[in-house]
């Protein structure tokens, strides 16, 4: 299992992040959000394999590629797209499906499902390519009492609104699954010998009632999985964007822990420590409060993106090394090649 990501756009442009969860079976792709220009790093098949589009937030730089996007996937057979986002986001997706002329529609597949997460409930409409994405097929509400709003096979997407000035910005996480690996001591022990065995008692399909042989012995699958398979927590990857919040606040302290252990935090580093008035004025964060939240948090590592237009390259080394001074893991992503 693994998560590979990929942060889209250049420093001081949009950016936008792909993410694709590989469970060793099945692969499923991410986009979160779709500013000017991101998609431009794809190749159309790994457009068109996004399954989840995440927006943080409808500020025009973390949308205005969607066309783009639309384009690639209006009328594709073969799996909806799911689009997420904060409350509004049914009403702000039909519009722009809106914004079209559609007459040549009628026998095209294709299928959106459009959900907003609120604080405590999500909502969810679906359109139809063939209906011209005009009705809104709105279902019941669901309600929601935790961070994890969808279950994968072997991942669960999590979200928590996050304060954006007057509007909410969506933070997402993506868990997978804890993993059971077999225990090399625990083989030795028992003195088991290897064999196809082992890759039945890994086999989640398989039932614990099962019997494998062992060198002519029937054994229960049961009872080898308590013997030899150890968990550990499966890897973890969070973004957040456009965001503001101080430390030593109630706010804070949610947030720091929902992200503990996190294995890699992508965070935006919008402004300079030194300009923090005019952060707090945009509900943005400065690169120091990154660098604490990640510390806080205990993240296995920080990437950073989302730069303000404002800063020069030569500002941008001076960033990081502001967020590395609570957080010594800080960095951009390796292909801004910044050094
Ligand atoms: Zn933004
Ligand atoms: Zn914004």
């Amino acid at each position: 299992m693994s998560i590979e990501w990929h942060i889209l756009g250049r420093a001081g442009a949009d950016n936008a992040l792909q993410v694709t969860v590989d469970s060793g079976q099945s692969r499923e792709s991410f986009l979160f959000d779709c500013g000017e220009g991101v998609i431009e790093a794809m190749r159309p098949a790994e457009v068109q394999a996004v399954a989840h589009l995440g927006f943080s937030h409808f500020h025009m730089d973390h949308v205005a590629g969607f066309d783009g996007f639309f384009r690639l996937n209006y009328n594709r057979p073969d799996a909806p797209v799911t689009v997420w986002g904060p409350s509004g986001t049914i009403d702000l997706m039909a519009h722009r499906f809106q914004g079209f002329v559609w007459n040549l529609h009628a026998d095209q597949p294709g299928e959106w499902i459009v959900r907003e997460i609120g604080t405590a409930s999500i909502g969810t409409a679906r359109f139809l390519t063939r209906e011209a994405f005009a009705p809104a097929h709105r279902q019941p509400d669901r309600p929601r009492d935790s961070a994890v709003i969808h279950q994968g096979g072997s991942w669960q997407l999590e979200a928590r609104l996050l304060p954006h000035g007057s509007i909410d910005s969506v933070a997402y996480r993506i868990v997978e699954s804890p993993k059971r690996n077999i225990d090399p001591a625990a083989m030795r022990h028992h003195n088991y010998l290897p064999g196809p065995w082992l890759r039945t008692i890994s086999d989640e399909a398989e039932k614990d009632e099962a019997l494998v042989e062992i060198a002519g012995q029937s054994i229960r699958v049961g009872e080898l999985r308590r013997e030899l398979l150890v968990t550990s927590p499966g890897a973890s990857l969070a973004y957040l964007t456009d965001f503001r919040i101080e430390p030593k606040t109630e706010a804070w302290a949610g947030l720091v822990e929902w992200l503990a252990g996190t294995t890699t935090l992508v965070c935006e580093c919008q402004y300079r420590a030194a300009d923090t008035a005019l952060a707090v004025k945009n509900a943005h964060m400065t690169a120091d409060l990154v660098g604490r939240l990640a510390a806080d948090a205990g993240v296995g590592h920080l990437v950073l993106h989302h730069l303000s237009r404002r800063y020069q390259p030569s500002d941008w080394l001076a960033m990081r090394d502001e967020a590395r001074k609570a957080f010594p893991r800080a960095e951009f992503p390796p292909h801004w090649e910044i050094r």
